[in-house]
């Protein structure tokens, strides 16, 4: 049994439950020996997020508190837990538990393990906690196991490293994966949350990047945030990608159309380039098969991070402060008007919530 509550914004059976999140009283999990506390001082909004109060990962979402780019101070740690004290400084991403015995919990690549728990809507898949349900960052406290909340360097400043651990880690680990850095030229699809950190962290790697969005109006925006090129794409997508072949060595796409003519964006990719995509597209893609061969390009997906991953991008940042993520503060208690504002798409380019109670500075 539990020894404390918490509070937490959960969701409710309406309409648009996104923006009609109560602020209520949850009961956690038991405090094993291998988990932390955390008292929440800044949590990122993800788009997964507003899927799950909508109740696009199943479950009852009732009373469901979501949350998956959590920041706060470890209050209090389990016995078994070595590499956290209290006071730390830790962050907390989308996945929260794994099997922990297959072959990819046991190479430090969790995120890639058949049987993990999501932070916005998973149960616990071990321990005593096996099958109860995981509480995210939308509160005023965060437990969980230990092995899945992560170090912030001292110099990261806390508030804008809360996208880096959905958001920033999802970019970062094809960019890594693919090869990003000096020399390489990366394109990003979309400036959106993930788009604007693909931007921040590619150009942070070293690469050179070309950013492709609809339209002129995030044209400075790109640039600002480091890119090298920006491709402005309307209707005919030949049209706008002429002079453009065979120029980049990696695409990340971040967008989620209802379709996506992957053979135009393919035309971009330079020999033994990489298309990777973290957005889900609804409908099948239609591949040509002959540029994918005479080229040798590939098309890729890519899922988060490993808690590994997520302290690696933290140590580029920390090198790199430049390459902070754009986030816009919202005080905890107007939970609502950020779920507003998110949805009417007012993010430059992510909304975190500030628990001021906590320590998070506005
Ligand atoms: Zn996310
Ligand atoms: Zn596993």
């Amino acid at each position: 049994m539990s020894d404390t509550t918490f509070k937490g914004w959960a969701g409710a059976k309406v309409e648009d439950p996104t923006t009609h999140l109560t602020l209520k009283e949850f009961t956690p999990k038991s405090f094993d020996p291998t988990d932390v506390d955390v008292a929440v001082r800044y949590c990122g909004i993800c788009y997964t997020d507003i899927g799950s109060y909508q109740g696009e990962f199943g479950g009852i979402v009732e009373d469901r508190v979501c949350g998956h780019e959590v920041i706060g101070a470890v209050t209090r740690v389990g016995s078994d837990v070595k590499h956290l004290h209290v006071g730390d400084i830790v962050g907390i991403g989308a996945q929260t538990d794994s099997c922990g015995e297959c072959e990819w919990c046991k190479s430090g690549q969790e995120n890639l393990c058949s049987n993990n728990a999501l932070t916005f809507a998973g149960q616990y898949i071990k321990g005593p906690s096996k099958g109860t349900p995981v509480y995210g960052g939308f509160a005023n406290y965060w437990r969980g196991p230990a092995h899945f909340a992560v170090r912030v360097p001292d110099s990261l400043d806390p508030a804008s490293s809360a996208p880096l651990l959905c958001g920033g880690v999802t970019v970062y680990a094809p960019l890594k994966r693919y090869g990003a850095g000096p020399g390489k030229k990366v394109g990003i699809i979309g400036i959106g949350g993930l788009g604007h950190m693909g931007i921040l962290i590619a150009k942070a790697m070293g690469a050179e990047v070309t950013v492709l969005s609809r339209g002129q109006s995030k044209k400075d925006d790109a640039l600002a945030l480091g890119a090298t090129h920006y491709i402005g794409t309307g209707e005919d997508l030949a049209a706008d990608f002429k002079g453009h072949e065979n120029s980049l060595d990696v695409i990340i796409c971040t967008i989620n159309p209802a379709t996506l003519p992957i053979d135009q964006y393919i035309s971009l990719l330079r020999p033994r380039g990489t298309i990777v995509l973290v957005g889900i597209v609804p409908a099948p893609l239609s591949l040509n098969t002959l540029p994918l061969i005479f080229k040798s390009v590939a098309v890729a997906g890519s899922v988060i991070g490993s808690p590994a991953q997520i302290a690696e991008l933290f140590e580029l940042i920390a090198a790199h402060p430049e390459a902070a993520p754009w986030v816009n503060k919202y005080r905890f208690e107007d939970m609502n008007k950020a779920m507003t504002d998110f949805n009417a798409g007012k993010a430059k380019y992510r909304l975190v919530v500030v628990n001021e109670e906590n320590g998070g500075k506005l």
